[in-house]
């Protein structure tokens, strides 16, 4: 038999790779950040990014056509 396979080469792209936070050069305990708390920066910034989002709620009561005789007017 015969190995031809290729050797990983995905070992040294993480090791260019730079923190988005802080733009230091990213750990591989915490890619691609360089240190947990820039992890949790980034992980702040998408919950409240997530959270942020507008949520559109039912506002097509302007309408007026609501079933029931209850109707505050
Ligand atoms: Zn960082």
């Amino acid at each position: 038999m015969s190995d031809g396979r290729r050797p990983p080469a995905n070992d040294n792209s993480a090791a260019t790779r730079k923190c988005p936070i802080c733009g230091q050069a990213a750990q591989l305990r915490f890619k691609p950040f360089c240190s947990k708390r820039c992890s949790d920066v980034d992980l702040n910034r998408w919950l409240k990014g997530s959270y942020a989002i507008p949520v559109t709620e039912d506002d097509a009561s302007s309408e007026g056509e609501t079933e029931g005789p209850s109707g505050p007017r």
